[in-house]
C-alpha cells in the first residue's frame, strides 16, 4: 500500500495513481519489465533510495523524490491514450491513427478535408495506456497497404501519411491480433458492426 506521504507527493506532481505500481518483491529488471507491459510509469515498494530511504522510482530505477525533474519528462512521453480506425467512403480508405481525445476526432478530419475527403467516421476505438506504442506496430504491419494522398488545407500543400487501401475488418483484425501476441493491455471502447467499409485490400508490389 502506498503512504500517506506518497500519495501526498504523487498528488502534487498529477501523478494518476493508475500509473504507479507495486513492485513488492521484485527485482530491478522485473519490474521494469512488467511495468512497460503494462504502461506504468512509477514503482512503490522498491528498495529505498541511499539518501533519504524514499520508496517511489521512475522504472528506470531513479528516486523520483530526489529527482522530480524526471517526472515531467516521463509524464510527456507517457503513451496513454487512443487507437482509433477512421473510414472515408469517398476515399475507398481507412485511416489509423493515436490520440488523446477521440471525441472530436472525426470532426476535425472532416473539417480539414484530411487526405481531401470530408465523410470520415470513427468506426473502432481502443484505449490503452501503451496506446502510443500500438499505433507505431500497427503501423508497421499495414505498411503494405499503405496510400499517400497529397491535398490542400490552410493554403498548404499537405500529405497525408496514416491512410491504408484496406478494409475495416481486416485492419481491426490486425490491430487486435497484434496486442495480444504481444501481450499489450487494452480495452475496445467503441467498435460498429458495419459491412459499408470492407474495401479493396490493396496491397503494394514490393
Ligand atoms: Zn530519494
Amino acid at each position: 500500500m502506498l503512504s500517506k506521504d506518497q500519495i501526498e507527493f504523487l498528488a502534487l506532481y498529477d501523478i494518476p495513481l493508475d500509473k504507479v505500481f507495486d513492485a513488492r518483491g521484485l527485482s530491478k529488471s522485473e519490474y521494469e519489465s512488467e511495468m512497460k507491459k503494462s504502461g506504468k510509469q512509477f514503482a512503490y515498494n522498491v528498495t529505498p533510495c541511499e539518501k533519504y530511504g524514499h520508496k517511489l522510482r521512475s522504472r528506470s530505477g531513479h528516486c523520483i523524490q530526489c529527482n522530480p525533474s524526471v517526472i515531467d519528462f516521463i509524464m510527456r512521453h507517457d503513451s496513454n491514450g487512443i487507437v482509433y480506425i477512421a473510414g472515408s467512403k469517398k476515399g475507398q480508405i481507412i485511416k489509423a491513427g493515436y490520440t488523446k481525445a477521440i471525441s472530436i476526432r472525426d470532426e476535425s478530419l472532416n473539417r480539414t478535408k484530411y487526405a481531401s475527403f470530408n465523410d470520415w467516421k470513427i468506426l473502432f476505438t481502443l484505449k490503452s495506456l501503451t496506446a502510443g506504442k500500438i499505433e507505431s506496430e500497427l503501423k508497421s504491419v499495414l505498411l503494405p497497404y499503405k496510400r499517400v494522398f497529397y491535398y490542400e488545407h490552410d493554403d498548404h500543400q499537405q500529405k497525408s501519411d496514416e491512410t491504408y487501401s484496406c478494409s475495416y475488418s481486416k485492419a481491426k483484425a490486425f490491430i487486435i491480433d497484434m496486442c495480444k501476441n504481444k501481450k499489450m493491455i487494452f480495452k475496445i471502447e467503441k467498435e460498429i458492426q458495419t459491412k459499408e467499409y470492407e474495401f479493396r485490400n490493396l496491397k503494394k508490389l514490393s
